[in-house]
């Protein structure tokens, strides 16, 4: 248990919620070489890279079922995520989702059988094509691979098949629905698991920085409107929602945090918030920065 609570990002989320919850988490009995692996609330396995720092991870949730387990998401490189999860689900049957089409939510993709993302075709296209190193090149991303890859390939080329809003994943003794939540990226999609109560939301938050300010080729586009549109359909999901878990960084928080996200948002396309203009590294742009609520907004300059 000692080294369980000497987690920073663990201990975070540890302190925000339920006690008779929290004494329910605890590291897996399967290690792996690259990743932490955490039974969550919910009978939810967390993997946070070992090698990253609080400010980089990009976590992602294995949920398992009586018959089926679902993998959300691939995380952004190294290791070799397919023999860990086959480890942990033994002879399960696997489906992956996608939360959305970002580099760091897919790498890999083309590594599994039954992999599905929301029926929006320029997202699909994009990670079905798959990633070159040079792609790649900008900071933080893992571009080794345990498998055989083209020179000059930093990511699989994959067969991820659409799904529609609202399509139901039936896991045995659980159920998850998908539902389309653009605004962060085309592609945005939350994940609702009913009985536990939780809500799988992707980048739609983070105890970090929420990104709403993309608009180029490779992240494709954010919008504003479209965001505050998305978590306004995913309140009642919120209201029946316990926890939602997301990627950057601390992993999880109360379901709640969604009601104030809104509250921010939906004041920040009203103009009533002050911003700065920042240079935001990852999209190479000058961006607005909102502070309000105690969350940190980027929105496009472009995004009136
Ligand atoms: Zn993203």
């Amino acid at each position: 248990m000692a080294d369980l609570f000497s987690d920073e990002r663990f201990c975070e989320f540890l302190s925000k919620i339920d006690a008779q919850d929290a004494a329910k988490f605890k590291l897996s009995q399967v290690e792996d070489e690259h990743y932490d692996i955490y039974e969550f609330y919910g009978g939810v396995y967390a993997f946070l890279s070992k090698w990253e720092s609080n400010e980089e991870i990009a976590a992602f949730f294995l949920v398992v079922g009586d018959d089926k387990a679902m993998l959300i998401d691939t995380g952004m490189g190294g290791g070799d995520i397919p023999q860990m999860i086959f480890r942990l689900i033994e002879d399960k049957e696997l489906v992956v989702v996608y939360t959305h089409e970002h580099f760091d939510h897919i790498a890999f993709a083309g590594y599994f059988e039954n992999e599905y993302m929301i029926n929006v075709e320029e997202s699909i296209e994009r990670v079905n094509a798959g990633f070159t190193s040079d792609e790649l090149s900008i900071s933080r991303v893992r571009t080794d691979s345990p498998y055989p890859l083209e020179e000059g390939r930093a990511t699989s080329a994959a067969n991820i098949k659409p799904i529609e809003d609202g399509t139901v994943f039936e896991l045995g003794n659980r159920t998850v629905k998908a539902i389309h939540t653009p605004g962060h990226s085309p592609a945005s999609t939350c994940y609702y698991d009913e009985k536990y109560g939780l809500l799988f939301v992707g980048d739609i938050f983070a105890s970090s920085t929420i990104y709403i300010h993309f608009d180029d080729d490779f992240f494709l586009k954010s919008d504003l409107d479209t965001f505050v549109q998305s978590l306004e359909k995913l309140m009642p999901y919120v209201h029946k929602s316990k926890y939602i878990y997301f990627t950057h960084p601390s992993v999880a928080d109360k379901a709640d945090k969604l009601v104030l996200l809104k509250d921010a948002v939906e004041e920040v396309r009203a103009g009533k918030v002050a911003y700065d203009i920042v240079h935001d590294e990852l999209s190479q742009s000058d961006v607005k920065c909102y502070k309000t609520h105690g969350l940190n907004i980027l929105v496009s300059l472009n995004n009136d």
